[in-house]
């Protein structure tokens, strides 16, 4: 495993909320009493480490989001730290502001700065976000150092100590307490967002962009938004920090700053946010143990050196641990549980249980006949016969090759549409232009009225346009009721502030149980808690028509629903198809399945060689010679001789 790529169980993105809630209440309860305590029992040295642990836990806590949750890598946070412990500070001394204005602006200077650097930068992925918020750490850092308003190399000095009801907080005991409330409210929230409707949405774009972007969720707009977030936890690390050392020096804004942050998240594993908060203690441990442990073995070694500590303990951690102590708690409560021979009490965790314990699958077997599926909901925006989708001229050009050459088509509404062709006709590169994966070079494509060519996915999926994948794109961090309620993510409203806030239980429920509802239709509901990497290819595809159908669309396009699936699978989604297009859902087909979609289909378009060569009612394209030349590679006299001898064979 990478680095940066997530544990499955990490950030997981639960269905059964209620549970997890308790647990939170309990864990938070008993975190509040070890705080109450500390101060009472530590030794003075001890007792700064725990001021110094509990300050950077909330940086910590913000990057935990960033990396665990949405998978955006950050090795500059020491900036936005910096920034707020800067602006703290500068309104402090310099404007004399009451100390609750001068924290709030520290925190929202922070958050301001990273949705200045984060909209152009949140373009970029992986590596190259990774390189760019390293520059951007360097850049404050040289910044602050230069700049006379800043105090150079001095920094900012001379403003008072934080007072709460006129007591000064002018000791460790006194500023742990001060500073313990900002976190575990801070832990709260960050623990309600991993489990609300954005939360997960950071979740499923981290596992796959391009699903999560055609169920709705527009992605570049929510990583903006959740590295602002982690912005802000930095910022306010940074408010307690100038009030703590009294002093804000270039130091605060130092690349390893930046490292002891991601070592705190990396150690604490991932995306977990109750881990980034053990490893704010850890490495705060670590850190004082190195400051005596090196200049021994190192003689003369000043604070740069510790660095090389840093770096070997995360490289230990990676190559040892590589789901931090997460996954060392998490892997051990699976096994207290099963040597206690008592069920765990949600069966995501079962799974994950089981899969660690023996890594192998252990989802049932695929249905064998079929009974009449329910039909869920669907969206019907227009009436019968109208045309919901218009393709003109649709083409794509890479380099040499035409992938889809001068394509135009109109879907009505509430029919079944095939598409067929054979391998690389440009079937898949039609739906892709179709649904704003990729920009046609030149053409048309109007859904509902208006045109969306060129635009990104999730615009179309807003309106109704959903889709599947050819290759599977199965959110691997949830499960399968997890995956299909990300289907109903256009359905819903809370953003980031509700989640964060828990402001949404009533309307989690309700798609929490649609989603049920649906898998149970399908026949998934005894697979619904399963990881969904554990089922079978087969019921991974069915959970992915599942997913689309959760999104009550108004044109489902289909790309290859049927590949993989067994016999009565087929029939199943096929009598599924029937009844949608019945109830007035209008579905676009791409299957290799012939036959299959000559007996579904209202009408069929084929595809050769990126050319629209036919399309028409099924009949009229089964005997339609350019269809039969496409599909033997032969001439069509030929071709309907050898058709009619395959046909008396049958
Ligand atoms: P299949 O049934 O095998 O999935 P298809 O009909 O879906 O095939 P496409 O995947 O759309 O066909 O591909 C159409 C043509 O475009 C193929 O020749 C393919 O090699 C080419 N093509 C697709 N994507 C690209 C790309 N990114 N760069 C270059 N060529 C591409």
């Amino acid at each position: 495993m990478s680095l940066f790529s997530k544990d499955p169980g990490s950030v997981r993105s639960k269905t059964g909320f209620w549970p997890n809630n308790r647990g939170t209440i309990i864990g938070v309860s008993v975190l509040a009493v070890v705080i109450l305590i500390v101060p009472f029992t530590a030794s003075s040295s001890l007792m700064n480490i725990a001021v110094f642990s509990m300050i950077f836990a909330l940086p910590a806590i913000g990057l935990s989001l960033l990396m665990g949750l949405a998978g955006q890598v950050s090795l500059g946070q020491a900036a936005f730290f910096a920034i707020g412990a800067y602006t703290h500070a500068i309104l402090l001394q310099k404007f004399e502001m009451p100390g609750p204005v001068a924290a709030v602006g520290g925190v929202v200077a922070a958050m301001l700065a990273a949705l200045l650097v984060g909209l152009p930068m949140l373009r970029l992925r992986g590596h190259y976000l990774a390189l760019a918020t390293l520059g951007l750490g360097f850049i404050v850092m040289i910044a602050v150092r230069e700049w006379e308003f800043t105090g150079r190399t001095t920094g900012i000095y001379g403003y008072g100590r934080p007072e709460v009801f006129g007591i000064p907080i002018d000791n460790n005991g006194l500023f742990f307490w001060f500073v313990a409330p900002f976190v575990l409210i801070g832990l709260v929230l960050a623990l309600n967002l991993t489990r609300s409707r954005a939360g997960r949405a950071l979740s499923a774009v981290n596992d796959s962009e391009l699903a999560a972007e055609s169920l709705g969720v527009n992605t570049y707009a929510l990583r903006v938004k959740v590295f602002t977030l982690s912005a802000g936890f930095a910022g306010l690390g940074g408010v307690f920090y100038a009030y703590q050392v009294q002093i804000v020096s270039p130091q605060v804004a130092e690349f390893h700053v930046s490292v002891e942050l991601l070592l705190m998240v990396v150690i604490g594993g991932l995306g977990s946010v109750w881990g980034a908060i053990a490893g704010a203690f850890i490495v705060e441990l670590l850190s004082e143990g190195l400051r005596d442990l090196i200049p021994a073995i190192i003689p003369g070694a000043t604070g740069e050196v510790q660095l090389i500590g840093y770096g070997l303990v995360l490289i230990l951690v990676i190559i040892l641990l590589p789901g931090g102590l997460y996954q060392v708690v998490r892997t051990s409560w699976a096994a207290i549980r099963r040597r206690m021979g008592s069920r765990p009490a949600d069966a995501g965790a079962e799974a994950d249980a089981a899969s660690e314990a023996s890594g192998a699958a252990s989802a049932p077997d695929a249905p064998d006949a079929p009974d009449a599926p329910r039909v869920p909901a669907v969206s019907t925006p227009m009436a019968a016969g109208e045309p919901i989708l218009e393709v003109i001229g649709l083409t794509k050009r890479y380099g040499g090759v035409v992938a889809v050459d001068d394509v135009s088509f109109t879907v009505p509404a509430g029919r079944i549409m095939g598409l067929i062709g054979p391998n690389g006709a440009g079937k898949t590169t039609c739906f892709n232009m179709i649904t704003g994966a990729i920009s046609p070079t030149t053409g048309t494509v109007t859904f509902l009225g208006e045109e969306v060519q060129g635009r990104k996915p999730h615009v179309g999926a807003v309106r109704g346009l959903t889709r599947t994948f050819q290759n599977l794109q199965s959110f691997s961090s949830t499960d399968v009721v997890g995956n299909v309620y990300m289907g109903r993510y256009r359905k819903g409203r809370a953003g980031i502030i509700r989640g964060m806030l828990g402001l949404q239980g009533r309307e989690q429920y309700r798609h929490e149980e649609i989603a049920r509802d649906i898998l149970d239709s399908m026949r998934l509901g005894d697979v619904a808690d399963l990881a969904a990497g554990d089922l079978p290819f087969g019921r991974q595809r069915m959970m992915e028509v599942c997913r689309a159908l959760a999104s009550e669309p108004a044109l489902l396009l289909l790309d290859e629903p049927m590949a993989g699936l067994s016999g009565g699978e087929r029939e199943l989604l096929a009598a599924l198809l029937r009844a949608l297009r019945d109830a007035g859902l209008t579905i676009v087909l791409v299957e290799h399945d012939v036959e299959q979609v000559l007996s579904l289909a209202d009408t069929v378009a084929v595809l050769d060689d990126g050319v629209l060569i036919a399309h028409g009612e099924p009949e009229a394209v089964r005997a339609d010679s350019a269809v039969i030349v496409a599909y033997l590679g032969t001439d069509a006299e030929e071709a309907e001789h050898e058709l009619k001898e395959l046909e008396e064979h049958a």
